[in-house]
């Protein structure tokens, strides 16, 4: 199984429960594959969840103590691999590890992410807001999704050039690009540290500004060829040590080509792109 066919279960999956609330209704999600929810009081901090099987139903066990948004995930990532048939791969690895995290995980994963943010649901309400922080607020807000998750997915489906990008200790380790800035050519490497010159490194060394700010777009792209200025926004999440950026341009359009070379413009090295979803922060193991 690939990741576009796991969406496209999902996707089915959404449109049988006939969740068209919102918040999309987890427990709807769980009683449709016949399973029960539990909230278990006596997990590890660091233990979101599980599930087992008993005399034919499927019970999701989640950790109490984790916010709601948690909650929802691991019980939409439990609800996956059951409906997937995928067994849990668990072994300890760096959450931000994309290359490295086993396969079942990633669709699971990505199969959580549409039960959160149905694209159906999502996509029209992104298209209604001015493009900013605040709007992956209010979004994340009414899907009662993670800020992280929700700004990837809203990056990603995005009309205009558009980027949402996890930063982790000072270091780029994934970007949500929307289709109109990957042909733009909008690279942004990962494992690279975030220019100093960037609000989203201010933020981080104490700074206050809140932002949008403007930055020559080829401080944040790689080998652009564009010119002009991004405007950004940018959280830092002092817990984690993590920096969440938005970029986008002020007329929504990326700038024309400054030299017209006849070469092609789409060398853009090859990154696996991500359907709006990231792993959670923990070093530690899920299941
Ligand atoms: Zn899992």
């Amino acid at each position: 199984m690939d990741e576009f066919s796991a969406v496209l279960r999902a996707r089915n999956f959404v449109r049988e429960t006939d969740s068209s609330g919102l918040p999309p209704a987890v427990e709807a999600y769980v009683r449709h594959i016949g399973g029960v929810l539990r909230y278990e009081p006596d997990l590890p901090d660091d233990e979101p969840g599980y599930s087992f099987e008993s005399n034919g139903k499927h019970f999701i066990c989640v950790n109490e103590k984790d916010s709601e948004e948690r909650q929802r995930f691991t019980a939409c990532h439990e609800v996956a691999h059951i409906v997937l048939g995928l067994p849990s791969e668990h072994s300890a690895m760096p959450w931000w590890s994309y290359a490295s995290r086993p396969k079942n995980e990633i669709l699971c994963d990505v199969f959580a992410a549409e039960l959160l943010l149905p694209k159906q649901l999502f996509e029209p309400l992104v298209r209604e807001e001015q493009i900013g922080f605040s709007a992956i607020d209010e979004l994340a807000h009414r899907f009662l999704a993670s800020t992280t998750a929700t700004g990837s997915r809203y990056a990603f489906v995005m009309d205009a050039p558009c980027a949402f990008i996890l930063s982790q200790k000072g270091v780029v380790r994934y970007a949500s690009r929307s289709k109109s800035l990957r042909e733009a050519g909008g690279w942004i490497p990962p494992r690279r540290e975030v220019p100093r010159e960037t609000l989203s490194a201010r933020l981080r060394a104490g700074g206050k500004e809140a932002g949008p700010d403007e930055v020559a777009a080829d401080v944040w792209f790689s080998d652009w060829r564009r010119g002009g200025e991004v405007l950004e926004e940018a959280r830092y999440l002092r817990a984690w040590d993590q920096t969440l950026t938005l970029l986008w341009f002020e007329d929504e359009e990326a700038p024309p080509l400054l030299h017209d070379t006849s070469d092609t413009e789409d060398e853009e090295p090859l990154l696996r792109e991500l359907d709006g979803v990231l792993p959670w922060p923990t070093k530690r193991r899920r299941r």
